[in-house]
């Protein structure tokens, strides 16, 4: 088995404390052999670092690739192929396919094609039948063994609370996570943007803050009412993270996520009625940006993930039909080292933590580490480099990027998933 020296590189690993420490990274087998200060094998071919800085392969816990189903807005290769050029090697993806995830031969059928794709595909099985509301819950137990990784009806809430409490409490035995999606449908119904000062300009309607805190609240009130654990995802609002942050220290066992539009954006870029900044949950105010950084800072919540949502062109052209969602995997670095770091709010450790470790950690998984053993997915960036996002030039095959036409900092330069080289930057190169 040939092994590999990742030289000259400066390592961050939070789950081992390494902040930026000058190093090598020896790989073997798809497991990581050593990392740190005076690491070396003769014996090793070597992959030149050139200062670049290494950190373990970025987890993403909310994904949505499209297929089955789908396939012509994004397909497991593709979507992989995009998670491999933004740092990702481990990915949920979302079951709002067709069919959707909700029967163990689904689940058999995407866990076969990650196999051979460029990241590892963890996923996300229905709670309920058909994702369909008052469905009737899915056979957690069997899909669990299927291979199911967590449990969400994403895209949609569970609207019938006792089937959420039922779902969260036969998952919390299974130790998987439930991801919700929180969104009061009889309030956001209709909306097409977040409700205030400029959907009322625009005359647009608009969803309010509160469809996503009612349910939040709901949530919570059930992990605390069965003691069980749930994951909240792209959380939006000033109100959700205090919500969340008060739980937590109450001794809830709630964890949240965002999402780099989240903590970057506001529903001042709705203006240009352009359909890519159409999202559920809504681009919010400046407040709730705000408190989505300090609810990052604060370990409020605990992860940046994508809600990576691929559309095509000729869906997202009509602003009020517009589909949901916005692809995210290949500038979610780039935003969180961007948006985050250079403004001071967050250390690269930090995010590192909230994009790796923490949501390896939450989905129970063996990444987000480079300690001896563990996997052997590493992302390689030069956190100095400006790029500007141009959507043609992204490797999904949707193009409906929020960031595009702004200039990022932080480069991704290499992926590395299961100890083999899945991305390389080109785009300096003559
Ligand atoms: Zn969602």
């Amino acid at each position: 088995m040939e092994k590999l020296l990742i030289r000259n590189v400066r390592i961050y690993d939070p789950s081992q404390n390494l902040n930026g420490v000058l190093g090598n990274l020896l790989l073997e087998g798809g497991r990581i052999l050593e990392a740190g200060a005076g690491v070396e094998d003769p014996q090793a071919l070597v992959l030149e670092g050139n200062g670049l800085c290494a950190a373990p392969g970025l987890v993403d816990l909310h994904v949505h690739l499209r297929d089955p189903g789908y396939t012509y807005k994004e397909d497991i290769f593709t979507g992989c192929r995009a998670a491999a050029a933004g740092g990702v090697t481990s990915l949920v993806c979302m079951p709002n396919t067709s069919p959707a995830l909700d029967s163990p031969q689904t689940i058999a059928y995407v866990l076969e094609q990650g196999e051979k794709a460029d990241a590892r595909v963890y996923p996300a099985a229905a709670i309920t039948k058909g994702l369909e509301d008052n469905g009737g819950l899915c056979d957690l137990e069997e899909l669990a063994r299927a291979g199911a990784a967590a449990f969400s009806n994403d895209g949609r809430p569970v609207v019938n609370s006792a089937e959420m409490a039922e779902a969260m409490e036969r998952a919390a035995a299974l130790h998987k996570p439930v991801l919700s999606h929180c969104e009061d449908l009889y309030l956001s119904q209709g909306g097409k943007m977040h409700q205030g000062s400029v959907s009322r300009e625009l005359g647009v309607p608009g969803v309010p803050a509160a469809a996503e805190e009612c349910c939040t609240a709901r949530e919570i009130a059930l992990a605390a009412a069965y003691h069980v654990p749930v994951h909240i995802c792209h959380v939006s609002t000033a109100g959700s993270v205090a919500m969340i942050r008060d739980a937590r220290r109450r001794g809830v066992k709630v964890t949240g996520e965002t999402a780099p539009h989240y903590f970057a954006l506001t529903h001042e870029e709705l203006r240009a009625r352009d359909g890519d900044f159409r999202m559920s949950p809504p681009l919010r105010e400046t407040e709730d940006v705000q408190a989505i950084i300090q609810g990052l800072k604060d370990g409020t919540l605990q992860a940046i993930a994508t809600d990576h949502a691929p559309h095509s062109p000729e869906e997202k052209e009509d602003f009020l039909k517009a589909p949901n969602g916005s692809i995210g995997m290949e500038t979610s670095l780039a935003a969180a080292i961007t948006y985050l770091v250079k403004p001071g709010h967050l250390s690269l450790l930090d995010v590192i933590r909230l994009m790796s470790t923490s949501p390896a950690g939450i989905l129970g998984i063996p990444a987000g580490t480079l300690a001896p053993g563990a996997p052997a997915d590493v992302v390689l960036f030069d956190p100095e480099e400006a790029w500007t996002v141009c959507p043609e030039q992204l490797h999904g095959k949707s193009r409906n990027a929020v960031f595009k036409g702004r200039t990022l900092f932080g480069k991704v330069k290499y992926t590395l998933c299961r100890g083999k080289i899945v991305f390389k930057d080109a785009s300096g190169e003559a």
